[in-house]
């Protein structure tokens, strides 16, 4: 599945549900999912449960960018396209990041 598939399949299964929780809490839910990706990666949880959690947190922002009308893909693909957002090479070459 790829980026435009799986926000399509979140909308086609959560919108509404995004939509009657709101934006503020729908953010809150995905800041949570990222809190608990970094409990499973930081306690050495398996590889399948540290997948799961993966799959939350990209979940929620799909949701998060839906109610926001913004097309994941298309924004990574403006932003990432030709590579790194600030240097454009592929790998980055900006000196100032670990
Ligand atoms: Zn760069």
């Amino acid at each position: 599945m790829d980026t435009k598939e799986a926000q399509e399949l979140m909308r086609k299964i959560y919108f509404d549900r995004d939509l009657a929780r709101g934006l503020e809490r729908t953010l809150l839910r995905t800041f949570h999912e990222l809190g608990e990706l970094s409990d499973a990666v930081l306690r050495g949880n398996d590889q399948s449960h540290v997948e799961s959690e993966v799959a939350d947190v990209f979940a929620w922002l799909c949701s998060v960018a839906n109610l926001l009308e913004v097309d994941l893909s298309d924004a990574l693909d403006r932003k990432y396209g030709n590579g790194c957002s600030k240097c454009q090479k592929i790998p980055c070459e900006c000196s100032n990041t670990p």
